[in-house]
């Protein structure tokens, strides 16, 4: 049985990993665990939300299916941040997660060059240190040059409930032992990572007149960009919010000695960011209360997601601390909420295109790289099925830039700086933030997506349109001025503008603080004749001009900078400032340049700085 690519696990990693090597026409084998469970949520029912939503945007852009999947399936759509600056902005969704996970199962098994097979990977098969297949707990032997792993967490998955544990790759799901330790086999580090999630409540015993409620947006906005905005009207059902106690807290805290968390149980390090209900009782003693968000899992509603109390404390201590919740004084839990430790491939085993320094030809992606997060896994699953494709087609790798993608910003940290705990996407990580914006992904990455085969001739043609009524709108504004006539400032004050006394640009008036796109179509009627999308990109760019154009020189710097050579008689013992670990490593590789240094994991932004203020002076000697 031979494919060109084998991907193994049916998550949101493995499902964007075989749409796309299968969409690039190389014929595809999906393996995994139970079919049923292909892209399902193992935990919240939701997609996107800051910084994730930017990844969702940028996967969609380059032709993956996570967006078109949640427009097609979603039952709740918000901005959040709204009243902030676009570039922290993120879009959020509500799923159906059994109608997303249908969707997705479905579209797999009706994907030309895809095949699925139901089995359990044990082993990696190589050849002098290439991938040449894998085999099977049926014995099953499958061929290919290229393997990607998405396995998420279940590689030595061990779920606890309390006292109670069980091997497992997610609740009910068989763990993959075998497929860890062939990993490691091959010389992989591998870690130890923890995550969780809360009980599931059956709808009828919440009170949910007793919780404030939390609506869709009135105007809801597709998450893809392929989803025209004019028809889209889906059908919202509301979230709830409640609050934690202090009786919670004492019911918590006085289960402490129970908590798996805390009695030296669980092993695996979770994420910070997103910890469970005892963490952050246990970390924020002071805090009153904790907010939870009772969301739906399905458009019946017939069970509720209480987000904000995973936990993995004893079913008895569950269910006391739901019913000190105003709302659930009557819940009755469906399923019981549980932390769940893994094993994960240290991603500074990878290269930029998430293939393995070690074999050639097996890539990982996904949660098995240290993430956490459905949309990290897409965009991880999405770029290593595009670069086993590019591989096998012989052509250039697509690394994105940290200037160019959240993706780019993602993978690179992955691999140069590796992760100790379950890594998630956050705006702040991307030092270029201004330019990465959501609104537009489409514009920074569809080219690419067509140039591969991804993205259609029309998707692309709207996107050219966009850049072209982009850079005509902004020239307009930039070059068309205004006097302090008579009739300008009455048409002003007729807009709801201010004066002005001088000559000005219509840019400096439309990068005042409260211009809309409204106030745009009246004072460029220009514009007004182009798509929606392309006036809220106009109105972004004219408003932070100065800000955007500073991130652009930033850009050239480090461009520049980057490919500045290296003296190759420079001592990097004798830079004061660097760390032994640097200098161990700059020792160990000599890289010949800025950018050959800057792939090394562990070289960090503030290195490179030093390295390049000594370059300069070692080059003046
Ligand atoms: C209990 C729990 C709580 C979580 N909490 C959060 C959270 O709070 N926040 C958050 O952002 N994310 C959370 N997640 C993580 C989120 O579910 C993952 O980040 C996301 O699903 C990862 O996607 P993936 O594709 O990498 O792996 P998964 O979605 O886990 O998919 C892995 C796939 O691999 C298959 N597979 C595994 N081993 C084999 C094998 N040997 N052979 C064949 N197939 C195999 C499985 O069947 C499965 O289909 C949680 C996950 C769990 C289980």
């Amino acid at each position: 049985m031979k494919y060109d690519v084998i991907v193994i696990g049916g998550g949101h990693a493995g499902i964007e990993a075989s749409l796309v090597s299968a969409r690039m026409g190389h014929k595809t084998l999906l393996i995994t665990i139970l079919a049923e469970q292909i892209g399902a949520a193992s935990c919240n029912p939701a997609i996107g939300g800051l910084a994730k939503g930017h990844l969702v945007k940028e996967i969609d852009a380059l032709g993956g299916q996570m967006a078109l999947a949640t427009d097609a399936t979603g039952i709740q759509f918000r901005t959040l941040n709204i009243s902030k600056g676009p570039a922290v902005r993120g879009s959020r969704a509500q799923i159906d997660m059994d109608r997303y996970r249908i969707y997705m199962r479905n579209l797999v098994l009706n994907t030309d060059n895809l095949s699925v097979a139901q089995e359990i990977v044990e082993e990696i098969v190589t050849q002098e240190g290439k991938i040449t297949g894998v085999i099977t707990q049926l014995k099953n032997h499958y061929h290919a040059q290229k393997v990607i792993v998405t396995t998420g967490t279940f590689l030595k998955g061990l779920i606890h409930i309390g006292e109670y544990k069980q091997e497992a790759g997610r609740v009910g799901e068989f763990p993959s032992v075998h497929l860890s330790a062939s990993l490691k086999s091959m010389g992989l580090r591998m870690g130890r990572l923890k995550t969780g999630t809360c009980a599931r409540i059956d709808a009828k015993s919440i009170d949910f007149s007793k919780m404030e409620l939390q609506p869709g947006d009135e105007n809801p906005l597709p998450f893809s960009f392929r989803t025209p905005r004019e028809s889209f009207s889906p059908h919202q059902l509301p979230c709830y919010i409640a609050y934690t106690n202090q009786n919670t807290h004492t019911i918590i805290e006085s289960n402490f000695h129970r908590a798996p968390l805390f009695t030296g149980q669980i092993e695996g390090i979770g994420p910070r960011y997103c910890p469970s209900i005892e963490d952050k009782i246990n970390r924020f003693r002071d805090k009153e209360r904790h907010h939870l968000f009772i969301e739906p899992q399905t458009r019946e509603a017939t069970e509720y997601y209480i987000n904000g109390f995973s936990t993995s404390l004893p079913p008895d201590t569950q269910l006391s601390m739901i019913h000190s919740v105003e709302g659930m004084e009557n819940a009755k839990i469906v399923r019981y909420g549980y932390a769940i430790e893994y094993d994960y491939v240290d991603p500074t085993e990878l290269r930029h295109t998430l293939e393995t320094k070690k074999i050639s030809g097996l890539y990982c992606a996904g949660q098995i790289n240290g993430t956490t997060g459905y949309e990290e896994a897409g965009a991880q699953g999405l770029m290593a099925g595009i670069n086993a494709s590019l591989a096998l087609r012989d052509e250039e790798p697509l690394i994105l830039r940290r200037d160019e993608a959240y993706i780019g910003v993602l993978i690179d940290d992955l691999v140069t700086k590796g992760t100790k705990e379950p890594y998630r996407m956050f705006t702040s990580r991307a030092e270029y933030r201004l330019l990465l914006r959501e609104d537009n992904a489409d514009l920074r990455l569809t080219p690419y997506g067509y140039k591969i085969g991804l993205i259609d001739e029309k998707t692309h043609d709207r996107v050219v349109k966009k850049q072209r009524e982009l850079c005509e709108g902004l020239e307009y504004l930039e070059n068309t001025f205004l006097t302090p006539s008579h009739e300008n400032n009455a048409f002003l004050e007729s807009i709801g503008e201010e004066k002005i006394t001088d000559k000005v640009s219509l840019q400096k008036i439309v990068a005042r603080a409260d211009f809309t796109t409204q106030k745009l179509e009246k004072l460029a009627p220009l514009i007004g004749s182009f798509k929606e999308d392309s006036k809220e990109q106009i109105l972004v760019e004219a408003k932070y001009k100065n800000y955007i154009e500073k991130q652009k020189n930033q850009i050239d710097y480090m461009k520049e900078m980057m490919n500045i050579k290296i003296p190759p008689l420079m001592d990097f013992s004798s830079i004061s400032g660097l760390s032994n670990e640097v200098v161990e490593k700059l020792q160990r590789f000599n890289p010949p340049t800025l950018f050959a240094a800057s792939e090394i994991s562990g070289i960090t932004p503030a290195a490179l700085d030093i390295l390049h203020i000594y370059i300069k002076i070692f080059n003046k000697k």
